[in-house]
């Protein structure tokens, strides 16, 4: 007698839960009436320059495959911005990797640095890709919380405490999803420090880095962007991750990379030219132009994401539901324990009477019970409705 399908499914596939973002998800699927500030995608296409260098790519019949690093082109414009922008310098021969989204890239990086049983500590709340890709590559995932009380900051001594003779690898991801915190300069030298000290790997997911924010209406300028990569010691234990679906809008080209040491860079191309020999070519066509002419169309989109987060927190305020400004990213991660609900009877409850999707919380872990998450990547118009209706939900639960 045959098993049961059930049966045969990979242990290590097995024992990893669906995402909890998915979950809710299927709830709002088909319902037209819902103001979603669920999904983590800009509501803006993609800028139509960069449309344009695709659909060149189609026109002059480049369909073809790519080296399976990626087009030389891109690898040296993707090394022009990371200089700029991280300030950090990656040779574009041997120390990029174009791969399909940062999904992918972290992927090969758990894949090719884990051995089983090797431990990968991580923050939570964080981005729910983070603890399967570790688990699919047979290492151990080591969680470290952080607080709303600290503004969602990893202090460098929680890691610290984490650390153990297995711990291999530090996975990092600031500014942060679902928190929208930003480590401040001085904390991230200290885990600087740690992976030195006890000679980890650093991953560092920077997706959301162009995307920084300070309260511009009364004059403050966000922070520039600091990347551990740069800093004293660590370029040659980092794999920086980076990608163009977040301020880009480009989320559905697909398209990422990672920015490693030549060896590191070496063992993650092994994975990606059996699994995936090459990213889409038309995308990284794309994306060359979205690197040497994009700047100011990101810019023109982190001040309208910069407005409706201002707008949030001054709604929210005015609710009485207590939030702490964003740094970055664009997610506002709203403290809702005083209304006596979790997180997840918080979102069922605001999707059923008020039609408007948030995320609970602990779909980012457990660290993020008695937070929502509310993406304001969403278009203006939506966004007002949306907070008058949260309005009208927590006066109801408040009464
Ligand atoms: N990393 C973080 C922190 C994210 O929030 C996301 C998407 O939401 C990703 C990676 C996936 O990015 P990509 O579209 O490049 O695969």
């Amino acid at each position: 007698m045959s098993k049961p399908l059930q049966d045969r499914i990979a242990r290590q596939v097995a024992q990893i839960p669906r995402s909890g973002i998915r979950d809710f998800f299927e709830l709002v699927q088909g319902r037209d009436d819902v103001i979603s500030l669920g999904v983590g995608e800009p509501d803006f296409a993609a800028p139509w320059h960069i449309r344009e260098a695709a659909i060149y790519a189609l026109e002059r019949g480049q369909t073809s495959y790519t080296s399976n690093l990626g087009l030389m082109s891109l690898r040296r414009s993707i090394s022009k911005y990371i200089a700029r922008h991280c300030e950090v310098a990656y040779d574009p021969a041997r120390e990029i990797l174009v791969t399909v989204g940062v999904s992918e890239a972290l992927d090969l990086a758990c894949r090719a640095l884990l051995d089983p049983g090797d431990e990968v500590i991580y923050h939570t709340p964080c981005y729910v890709s983070y603890s399967p890709s570790i688990v699919m590559a047979y290492g151990v995932a080591i969680a470290v919380e952080t607080r709303v009380e600290d503004e969602f900051v990893l202090k460098a001594e929680d890691v610290a405490a984490a650390i153990t003779p297995r711990t291999k690898m530090l996975m990092l991801n600031f500014p942060t999803n679902p928190t929208g915190a930003v480590e401040p300069v001085e904390e991230l030298e200290k885990i600087a420090a740690l992976a030195i000290e006890h000679d980890l790997i650093v991953i560092t997911d920077e997706i959301y880095s162009e995307l920084t924010y300070a309260d511009e209406d009364h004059g403050q300028t966000p922070r520039p962007h600091v990347s551990i990569a740069s800093m004293p010691g660590m370029k040659e234990r980092t794999i920086l991750l980076h990608g163009f679906s977040k301020a880009h809008a480009m989320t559905g080209f697909r398209l990422g990379y990672a920015c490693a040491p030549q060896v590191l860079t070496e063992a993650m191309m092994k994975i990606h030219q059996y699994s995936m020999l090459c990213a889409p070519i038309m995308s990284q066509l794309a994306a060359v132009e979205a690197l040497e002419n994009g700047d100011a169309e990101v810019e023109r989109m982190r001040k309208s994401y910069a407005q409706r987060r201002n707008l949030l927190l001054k709604k929210f305020g005015e609710m009485g539901m207590p939030c702490f400004p964003p740094g970055g990213a664009f997610y506002a991660f709203p403290d809702i324990r005083k209304f006596g609900l979790s997180s997840k009877d918080f979102a069922l409850r605001l999707l059923e009477e008020e039609s408007v999707a948030v995320v609970p919380g602990s779909a980012f872990g457990e660290a993020g019970e008695g937070c929502v998450r509310a993406c304001y990547a969403t278009a203006m118009d939506k966004l007002e409705i949306a907070l008058e209706k949260i309005g009208n939900f927590v006066s109801r639960l408040e009464s």
